[in-house]
């Protein structure tokens, strides 16, 4: 990896590319249960079926702690209304326990995969701030749009900027 960012150009996976300028690292869960498999085909399934062209985010970890790239770096994402030019989307498997509620339900796996995920962005974006999907109004232009597909209100249901402001330390 060859961080140039003067010129907005790097080197991923072998090709010269045009970066975008990433403000945000958005940090979502699939609003999926525990207990259930969700992949990265069934994200795309239901982005597809939310009128999407494909599945919205950029990087998908599995409870396994395998990480599933979806769409290029490069490319705007589909995850956080109001937000997509200039972030990056990460999503976990899961977010909702056994009962149907709101949790923190990383694996170890997980939550180690997501760490060394965010660290390899920042070699790329040494600017970008991590938050979660709540940290950010749903609505910021008060044209009453907000999305759909998940239950902003939690996700990604745990506490992504103090977690990952102690990281970058
Ligand atoms: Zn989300």
């Amino acid at each position: 990896m060859i961080n140039t960012r003067q010129t907005g150009e790097a080197v991923v996976d072998g090709k010269p590319t045009i970066l975008r300028d990433i403000e945000l690292i958005v940090i979502h869960c699939s609003a999926t249960r525990v207990n259930r498999d969700f992949t990265a085909r069934d994200v795309d399934t239901a982005h597809r079926y939310l009128g999407y062209s494909r599945w919205g985010y950029h990087y998908y970890i599995r409870q396994s702690g395998r990480i599933e790239r979806m769409r290029p770096e490069q490319d705007i994402g589909a995850h956080c209304y109001g937000h997509n030019r200039e972030s990056i989307g990460v999503c976990y498997e899961g977010g909702v326990d056994e009962n149907g509620k709101a949790a923190d339900t990383r694996t170890v796996q997980q939550t180690i995969a997501m760490h060394e995920l965010v660290r390899q962005l920042w070699t790329r974006y040494p600017q970008a701030r991590v938050v979660g999907h709540r940290d950010l109004s749903p609505d910021l232009n008060g044209n009453g749009v907000i999305e759909k597909h998940e239950r902003i209100k939690e996700c990604p249901c745990f506490d992504a900027i103090p977690e990952f402001e102690r990281l970058r330390k």
